[in-house]
């Protein structure tokens, strides 16, 4: 079944589209545009066109406008490709936490240079001995006057070396259980003591980094929500990170271009063609349902994982279509070999089952030491 969109939600998104479409002439397109592809001036330009707080209320400095709007919008920027990574963990994620959590001071300090496009974050979770498990954070905050001071280091950091803030996690409670001692901070990436090593992936790519944190010095104000009281938080900032189009349609402009080249005589490329365009409604609809509120809570553990196994999909799809064009550098081989990172991050695809399986479904968890 296809939904028909309002007349000016078509108007909406034809608008984006032409953006998107002069946003990418003329230069490569990455696919995963909206984690890779940095670019501050569209990130600007996308402010100054009143599209990023879009959903957020007006007395926070937000758009007011609707949650369908916002998803017109960066699905069609996001299936051309448009390089949205400057401003996007800070429209999907940062504004909606700090509306949620954040004290009025700092939402009147940090949520105009998100709506303006101005300012980059990135997301300081992971650690090389903690990714998937975030209770095993060690990065450590002691609090020491009106401060805390960090120490540790975080990786696989996105836009790190490019970013003005980092929303950080940092154990603050090293006596409390492990889920117990987390908190939330904003940290200035421009504080002494931060050095940023950007990681360079298969592809080429340096959009992720590792991050040292040598006894930084953090204002006690920069701590988000309650102290030690992370673990609720970062569940609720992952709903925004799981449930979005971001997760089904990173590599549709390749999709796209490798349609109009396959051999659609063949029975087993019409085969697959139909079963992905059969996910892709499917995922889609499953997306709007985040959007509108209407999925089950966690549900946005199996959003992620079946848009991410289609982008998987698609990418080998890609590959088959281009044949031995695919064993040269160029977007298709790259985007295989980039592929396997969509069920990786945001978390994997066996915890995210697991999720599904015991908080969704109501299973049995599998006994300790089985
Ligand atoms: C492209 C990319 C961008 C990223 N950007 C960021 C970012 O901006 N900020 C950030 O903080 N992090 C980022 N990450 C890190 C990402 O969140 C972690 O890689 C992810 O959570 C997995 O953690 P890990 O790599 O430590 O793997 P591990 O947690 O060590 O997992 C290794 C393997 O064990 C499996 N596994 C682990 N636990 C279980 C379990 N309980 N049950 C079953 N299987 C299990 C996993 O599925 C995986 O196959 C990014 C990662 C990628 C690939």
């Amino acid at each position: 079944m296809d939904y028909t969109l309002a007349p000016d939600l078509v108007a909406l998104r034809a608008e984006a589209v032409e953006v998107a479409e002069a946003a990418v002439a003329g230069r490569e397109v990455k696919e995963d545009s909206w984690l890779v592809g940095n670019d501050a001036e569209f990130a600007r330009e996308l402010g100054r066109r009143g599209w990023l707080g879009m959903t957020w209320p007006k007395e926070h400095g937000g758009h007011g406008r609707t949650k369908l709007e916002r998803f017109v919008v960066f699905e069609a920027l996001i299936s051309h490709g448009a390089p949205l990574a400057s401003a996007w963990f800070a429209d999907r994620q940062i504004g909606p936490t700090l509306l949620q959590y954040g004290s009025d001071e700092q939402r009147r300090a940090h949520l105009p240079g998100l709506v303006s496009g101005e300012v980059m974050w990135s997301i300081g979770m992971s650690e090389p001995d903690a990714g998937s498990d975030v209770a095993s954070i060690r990065t450590r905050a002691v609090a020491d006057g009106d401060s805390f001071v960090v120490e540790g280091q975080k990786i696989w950091t996105s836009g790190a070396a490019q970013s003005d803030y980092c929303y950080l996690i940092a154990r603050t409670d090293p006596d409390a259980r492990p889920h117990a001692g987390l908190s939330e901070f904003i940290v200035d990436m421009r504080s002494p003591g931060i050095e940023v090593r950007p990681i360079v992936d298969m592809t080429g790519n340096q959009h992720f980094c590792e991050v040292h944190l040598n006894e930084v010095r953090v204002p006690a104000a920069n701590l988000v929500g309650t102290p030690n009281g992370s673990f609720s938080q970062v569940m609720r900032q992952m709903e925004h990170e799981r449930g979005g189009i971001d997760r089904l349609v990173s590599n549709r402009a390749l999709y796209d271009d490798a349609l109009l080249e396959a051999d659609r005589s063949d029975p087993l490329v019409r085969q697959e063609v139909a079963a992905l365009e059969t996910m892709y409604r499917i995922v889609r609809i499953m997306v709007l349902r985040e959007v509108l509120e209407q999925a089950p809570a966690g549900w946005s553990a199996a959003t992620k994982t079946l848009g991410t196994e289609f982008e998987q999909r698609v990418a080998s799809f890609c590959g088959r279509v281009a044949g031995p064009r695919a064993t040269l550098w160029n977007r298709v081989s790259r985007n295989i070999c980039y592929a396997p990172g969509y069920t990786i991050m945001g978390g994997t695809t066996q915890v995210l089952r697991n999720i599904i399986g015991e908080r969704v479904l109501g299973l049995p968890r599998e006994p300790r030491g089985a």
